[in-house]
């Protein structure tokens, strides 16, 4: 996952939770492009956590029932810190030629 660069995506606690007493039911949430949710008679349940994309939150900020959540973003942040993932990823990101500034057409 190209915003991990490698590291384990499994180590990284990132992923949302429902709450049933506020879920509302309105399938906003299964929108989720990485097939996180699957849709069950009682609502959307989190089938595949580790499949979300750690930092996202598009599915708890457009939620009716404001039923999501997730971790604190700052656990994570420490954890990049401290394993070194931001240069992780910018040397995966120069490898790929991703940070080469484009010549803009005469
Ligand atoms: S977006 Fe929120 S309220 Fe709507 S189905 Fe999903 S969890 Fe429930
Ligand atoms: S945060 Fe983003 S990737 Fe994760 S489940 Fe929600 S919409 Fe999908």
């Amino acid at each position: 996952m190209a915003w991990l660069a490698g590291y384990p995506r499994e180590k990284v606690k990132w992923y949302p939770t429902i709450d049933a007493d506020k879920c509302v039911k309105c399938g906003m949430c299964m929108n989720c492009g990485k097939k996180v949710f699957d849709w069950t008679e009682d609502g959307p349940r989190v089938a595949r956590p580790n499949n979300c994309v750690v930092g996202c939150t598009t599915c708890a900020n457009l939620c009716l029932g404001e039923a999501i959540h997730f971790p604190d973003i700052r656990e994570i942040r420490e954890l990049y810190k401290r394993e070194k993932i931001w240069s992780l990823v910018k040397q995966q990101l120069v490898e790929e030629g991703r940070l080469r500034v484009e010549k803009e057409a005469a």
